[in-house]
């Protein structure tokens, strides 16, 4: 809203003001609209402004005061003229933009004093500035010039022709080798290639720079300014393209904003030809990167018209839309007042409601992208540099979201916008101020889940004793067997060959006892004692002989794992032959990651949720917990692991697969029992499922703060 009056117009009321005599003006047609575009030549400023901004401009000079000036105009046309606050800031930027001189000289600081205390920003706007600032460099427009011949002759049919060859044939090389290209991407961002990619990317961007540059200068613009810009404290090459704008075609202003994409294009099938054909080595390694470097660049930032970078400014000339990201986002901001803050909005808008929506839309999905991005950047530097992660994440925070709802919330600090819609001001406060207590006071239900394994509360695993050949089994994998059923039936002929040998032992000993008995010899006593021993012995080998007739130690399934029991198999001693599980009642084994395991203390003792993989459709319910008291590392079972589709990271070293990376805390709970559930139901024990637990209710933000606190714990170890 254009406020007519302003409490600093006394700084510049009284200059007298022109525009320098070697400005050109020229008048473009966008979308049907004019635009005068003002242009310095020796110092390569431009403007851009409307016909109202430039009617106003057209009166300036030496002869009136600026304040005479604005008070004729705001005679003559009342509705065109702009307000003070405008009028002043568009005097301090055509001043910056060298485009004016002040009769008599100014003391700048009358101007700019203005202009810089708003400049006062915070040190982490400074940061994000910083961390994108451009350092210009070189005045590239005379080099340029002396090769406007080598430029021609760039952009001249025969050359197009040859590049789009190299282009197609480089595209064949790449289709045929693109199983290696994937391998070898793999590498490109470990340390020892970081400095070659970087070396690619600033090659590549130089190029593609220069090629913006001289697509510029084809077409007979100018090129004043090239430098280095830091893309997060990376340095990289810019140029600056804005004489562009003075070219009437909106093609011509198109094909200097896709230049640097042609460049890419070329330079990337280059390099895919040189890595195609060139041997392994440091020539191969560049031109991967290069082919790297370009390819993604272009395809994930540059032709994307959502961020702004080439695809963006492209979009914009074509559509004719100059500052598409502002006029959308002014679009955006003129709903906000109209619609929510139900501000009367003033200004002559003649944006056409198809228009209006499409900008909407764009100023929608171009923030949200963004965000996404900026997510993605940060992630990625956190990875690498959590310190300098964090500060990028504020800075971007702050100018992306923190600054922009603030200019939303702007006319909330006009005293008269408060007076006017008192009755909505104070609506909107107590929704905010209740929105803000059920977030920060009152408690909500929290929940979490956890990744377990089902297993039956009763089970035994079975082991040979003494190691045996399997002669028979008696069951079949999966079937229930009641107590003291014979499973599996082994044979030891080692074994009996020794209970042979301590039966005939035994038996000469008998014989040697009664002997001494009769004799009434004195060596009775050793006898006895060799003959209790040797019956101890054969105690032993008979049980363990009574052993290779393996039964049922309780009533459940037999489950043979993997099939080991076989006909005429050897099991060795100590080898596992299978399990009894007695799958009528189960428990369920939840994993607690060792950074949630606080989060759990004042776990409730109530029903809980379960489902179990294979039968995910139902609903079983868990209760009595326990929390196993210490931490541990050995999982439950491999069904947690990644490989089998687990959650839990475990140690590739371990060939159980059941090593888990990090310690972690067991939660036990019996799930309820289920009286309709069929012996011959498949069997649960060592399914993967979740539980999910009720934790008890806190307000949202604890939640969420507990839950960010957790992430940051797991992702980077702190
Ligand atoms: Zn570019």
């Amino acid at each position: 809203m254009p406020r007519t009056f302003s409490d600093q117009w006394y700084r510049i009321s009284d200059l007298r003001v022109a525009l320098r005599p070697g400005v050109s003006v020229r008048l473009h047609e966008e979308r049907g609209e004019p635009w005068y575009v003002f242009h310095e030549r020796a110092h390569a400023g431009f403007f851009r402004v409307n016909p109202a901004t430039y009617r106003f401009i057209s009166l300036l000079n030496v002869d009136a005061t600026l304040d005479q000036v604005w008070r004729a105009s705001l005679q003559t046309q009342p509705e065109e003229t702009p307000g003070q606050e405008e009028v002043f800031e568009l005097i301090v930027a055509l001043y910056r933009a060298n485009l004016i001189y002040v009769e008599g000289g100014v003391d700048e600081s009358k101007i700019l004093d203005r202009f810089q205390r708003k400049k006062a920003k915070p040190f982490l706007t400074r940061l994000s500035e910083l961390l994108f600032m451009r350092i210009p460099l070189w005045d590239p427009d005379a080099w340029l010039t002396r090769h406007s011949r080598h430029i021609d002759r760039l952009f001249s049919v025969p050359f197009r022709c040859l590049a789009l060859m190299v282009f197609a044939w480089a595209l064949v090389e790449f289709v045929l080798a693109g199983p290696r290209a994937w391998q070898q991407a793999s590498s490109i961002l470990q340390l020892n290639n970081l400095l070659l990619l970087y070396v690619a990317v600033f090659l590549s961007h130089l190029l593609h720079e220069l090629s913006h540059a001289a697509m510029c200068k084809y077409f007979g613009g100018e090129v004043r300014t090239m430098g280095v810009m830091l893309l997060l404290l990376t340095p990289l090459p810019y140029v600056d393209l804005s004489s562009s704008w003075t070219f009437r075609d909106k093609y011509q202003r198109a094909w200097v904003d896709s230049a640097g994409m042609l460049s890419d294009a070329l330079l990337g099938a280059i390099a895919t030809l040189v890595w195609a054909y060139s041997p392994p080595g440091v020539v191969n390694e560049l031109a991967y990167n290069l082919m790297f470097s370009t390819v993604v660049y272009t395809v994930l930032f540059n032709i994307n018209p959502l961020m702004r970078f080439d695809g963006y400014y492209i979009l914009s000339d074509l559509v004719q839309i100059p500052n598409l990201h502002e006029k959308a986002r002014q679009q955006f901001l003129k709903l906000w007042r109209e619609r929510v803050l139900k501000v009367p909005v003033l200004e002559d808008d003649v944006t056409k409601p198809s228009e209006r929506w499409g900008l909407l839309g764009f100023f929608l999905t171009s923030n949200i992208y963004r965000l996404m991005v900026m997510t993605g950047i940060v992630l990625f530097v956190a990875d690498q540099y959590f310190g300098v992660g964090l500060l990028v994440a504020f800075a971007l925070a702050l100018t992306s979201f923190v600054q922009p709802t603030l200019r939303m919330l702007a006319p909330l600090k006009n005293p008269l916008f408060l007076f006017q819609h008192k009755r909505f001001v104070r609506r909107t406060g107590i929704g905010f101020a209740l929105v803000l207590a059920t977030v920060m006071v009152i408690p909500m239900p929290d929940s979490r889940i956890l990744d377990g394994v089902v297993e039956a509360r009763h089970y035994t695993p079975l082991f040979t004793e003494s190691g045996g050949l399997v002669v028979q089994t008696h069951v079949p994998n999966g079937q229930w067997v009641e107590a003291g059923e014979l499973l599996v039936t082994l044979e030891n002929p080692e074994l009996e060959t020794e209970i042979e040998g301590v039966q005939a032992q035994l038996a000469m000993a008998t014989t040697q006892e009664s002997k001494a008995l009769t004799e009434g010899s004195i060596d009775l006593l050793p006898i006895r004692e060799r003959t209790l021993s040797l019956q101890a012995v054969l105690t032993t080998l008979s049980a363990q002989r009574e052993a290779l007739l393996v039964r049922a130690p309780h009533a459940g399934i037999w489950v043979d794992q993997e099939s080991k029991v076989r006909q005429q198999a050897w099991m060795a001693r100590g080898a596992e032959l299978g399990r009894v599980v007695d799958d009528r009642a189960q428990v369920f084994l939840g994993v607690i990651r060792q950074e949630a395991a606080t989060a759990l203390l004042g776990l409730q003792e109530e029903e809980s949720r379960v489902r179990i993989e294979g039968e995910r459709d139902i609903l079983h319910t868990a209760q009595r917990f326990s929390l196993v008291p210490h931490s541990q590392s050995t999982l439950p079972s491999a069904a947690l692991s990644p490989l089998a589709g687990g959650t839990v990271a475990v140690s590739t070293a371990d060939p159980s697969g059941k090593q888990a990376v990090e310690a972690f805390f067991l939660l036990r709970a019996e799930l309820s029992p289920e009286p309709e559930r069929d012996l011959h139901d498949p069997l649960r024990h060592g399914r993967a499922g979740w539980i999910k637990i009720r934790l008890p209710a806190r307000p949202l933000a604890s939640q969420a703060w507990l839950a960010a606190t957790q992430y940051f714990q797991r992702r980077y170890k702190l």
